[in-house]
């Protein structure tokens, strides 16, 4: 009993110092998707023909959670290693894959995208993976990692070869990031640093209608 004070207390601080709005509650699993917003948020997912499975908030320790998120079943485009995302971000991931990545594949490279392979969602660590500091957004399912494009011919663009690569392969990566830029809060590419030379980090952790966006 004496020693369960302190670690209780510890836990208490970490909750209490786990930011963003609404994160430093415990989640109920039946609470999920009861907000107006949040049910805005599904209705325009089904009207753009989007197909998710709602999944339980969840708590994990140490302030990671998810909260109103859902698990991407079907869309324009295949995907791989997608988990928990909010719903926002799911809605601009998926209108981000069928008006930007198809448009532009056809456009620069002339042929459909038929896989958009991810690095995954949620994920509970710190930003850029450091020991201490801020809580990641992947910590709450509010980020995607994308790392690569499938074309129905075979080939398959990777940021990590395609950002500096062929004329036609870094047009099409540098339209995605671009176009990404007006869809997401956070984007950041091979531009912003060497951790990013292999992935697009999506996030929607700022936000686009109070100028806090943030495009690398
Ligand atoms: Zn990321």
């Amino acid at each position: 009993m004496v020693r369960t004070a302190p670690i209780l207390l510890f836990a208490l601080l970490v909750t209490a110092c786990g930011g963003g709005k609404g994160r430093d509650v415990v989640p109920r699993a039946n609470d999920a998707f009861k907000s107006e917003p949040a049910r805005q948020c599904l209705k325009s997912l089904k009207a753009n023909n989007v197909q998710y499975t709602p999944l339980p908030n969840q708590s994990f320790g140490g302030g990671c959670q998810t909260i109103d998120t859902v698990k991407l079943m079907q869309f324009s485009t295949d995907a791989s290693n997608l988990g928990a995302m909010t719903c926002p971000l799911a809605a601009s991931f998926t209108a981000w894959a069928k008006h930007a990545v198809r448009p532009a594949a056809r456009q620069y490279l002339g042929s459909d995208v038929v896989k958009i392979e991810t690095m995954g969602t949620y994920n509970c660590r710190k930003v850029n993976g450091a020991r201490s500091g801020k809580l990641s957004e992947h910590a709450f399912g509010n980020a995607v990692d994308v790392a690569a494009f499938v074309l129905q011919d075979g080939r398959r663009i990777s940021v990590l070869n395609g950002w500096n690569g062929k004329d036609d392969e870094r047009a099409f990566l540098r339209r995605l990031h671009e176009s990404a830029c007006k869809r997401f809060g956070t984007v950041l590419g091979p531009n912003y640093n060497a951790a990013h030379a292999n992935h697009f980090h999506f996030d929607m952790g700022k936000s686009m209608k109070d100028g806090s966006a943030y495009c690398r």
